[in-house]
C-alpha cells in the first residue's frame, strides 16, 4: 500500500536554496516540499551542490526523497544555455573541483560588473552584493536585488533591463563549458544532463544542437512553458528517445513565485525513467 501510494505522488525537480540565489535553507525548502505534498524533490542550485546533504538528511526525516542535482550554465553561441543534472556522485572530486571554479569565477565577473556599473556612474557597491549572496553562488540576481535596495533602480526587472542583462552596459560574461564538456562532467560523475526551460529562448537548431552534445533529455515541465510548449517538448523527448524533467524553479522570497511549489511537477515515472537510464 505504501508503494502504491508512493508511486501516484509527485516531484519537483527544480528547487533553489540560499546556496545559490533562493532564499530559503535545504531544510526550510524540504519542509515546504512536504506540506505542498511532493514525495521526491531535487535541489538544484547554481554551480553549487552544498545543500544536498542537508535536504537528504531532512528528506529522511519528513519523508521526502531528495535526488542529488545542480544546474550548470554552458555557452552556446552567444548564449547562455541552462543544463539541469541529477544522479550524479555528489563527492566526485572532479565535479566538486568544477563547481568550486565556477562559483570562484561568479564572483570575479560579479566584481567586474560592479566595476563596469561605477564607471557608468551607478554607485553600487561589492560589499552590498555579497550581502544579497550571503553563502550562495553569486549571480546577476544578487546584483539586481542589491541594485534595487540601494534605490540605485526600481525594480529587480529593470535592472536587468537597464544595466545587467544580455547586451546592457554592464553585461558581462561568465566562464562557461560547451554542452558537449558539461554533459561529459556530469557523465563522469554518474549523471544524466538535462535542457533547462529550453521554452525561455532556446531556438530549434541549438535545441537539435544539445540533443547532438548528448544531453539525457529536456525539461518540459517549467513555469515559463505553456500547456503549448509543453507538449511540444515532450514530443522532441520521445522523437529521439530521451528522458524528460520538470518542476518549478522556486526560489522562494521576493521573486513572488511562493505559490509555484507543488504547482509544476512531473510525475514518479519520470524519476522511474532516469533510474533505468542510469542502471543501462
Ligand atoms: P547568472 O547565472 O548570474 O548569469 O544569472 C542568471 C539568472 O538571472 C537567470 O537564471 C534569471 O534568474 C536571472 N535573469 C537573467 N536575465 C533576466 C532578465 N532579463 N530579467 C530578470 N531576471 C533575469
Ligand atoms: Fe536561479
Ligand atoms: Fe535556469
Ligand atoms: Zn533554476
Amino acid at each position: 500500500m505504501a508503494e502504491m501510494a508512493e508511486m501516484s505522488g509527485r516531484a519537483d525537480l527544480h528547487l533553489h536554496t540560499l546556496h545559490s540565489d533562493g532564499v530559503y535553507t535545504p531544510y526550510e525548502v524540504v519542509r515546504r516540499a512536504r506540506t505542498a505534498g511532493l514525495s521526491v524533490i531535487s535541489i538544484t542550485d547554481h554551480d553549487n551542490v552544498a545543500a544536498i546533504d542537508e535536504a537528504v538528511v531532512c528528506g529522511r526525516e519528513l519523508g521526502v526523497e531528495v535526488v542529488p542535482g545542480v544546474e550548470l550554465s554552458v555557452a552556446l553561441g552567444d548564449k547562455d544555455v541552462h543544463l539541469l543534472a541529477y544522479f550524479f556522485d555528489p563527492t566526485d572530486r572532479n565535479l566538486l573541483d568544477y563547481l568550486t571554479f565556477f562559483r570562484l569565477e561568479r564572483l570575479r565577473r560579479a566584481e567586474r560588473i560592479v566595476e563596469k556599473l561605477n564607471k557608468i556612474n551607478i554607485p553600487l557597491r561589492m560589499e552590498s552584493v555579497l550581502d544579497q549572496a550571503g553563502i550562495g553562488a553569486i549571480g546577476r540576481p544578487h546584483i539586481a536585488s542589491a541594485l534595487v535596495e540601494e534605490g540605485l533602480t526600481e525594480t529587480y526587472h529593470e535592472a536587468f533591463l537597464k544595466y545587467i542583462g544580455t547586451g546592457a552596459p554592464a553585461y558581462e560574461k561568465k566562464f562557461q563549458l560547451t554542452p558537449s564538456d558539461a554533459v561529459r562532467l556530469v557523465a563522469r560523475a554518474g549523471g544524466l544532463t538535462f535542457l533547462a526551460h529550453p521554452g525561455k529562448a532556446t531556438t530549434e537548431t541549438e535545441l537539435l544542437t544539445l540533443i547532438n552534445a548528448g544531453i539525457d533529455g529536456i525539461e518540459t515541465v517549467h513555469p515559463s512553458h505553456s500547456e503549448t510548449q509543453q507538449a511540444h517538448y515532450r514530443r522532441v523527448v520521445n522523437q529521439y528517445f530521451l528522458l524528460e524533467c520538470g518542476g518549478s524553479d522556486f526560489h522562494g522570497g521576493k521573486k513572488s513565485d511562493e505559490s509555484t511549489l507543488g504547482a509544476y511537477t512531473v510525475p514518479l515515472s519520470v524519476v522511474e525513467h532516469m533510474r533505468k537510464r542510469l542502471f543501462r
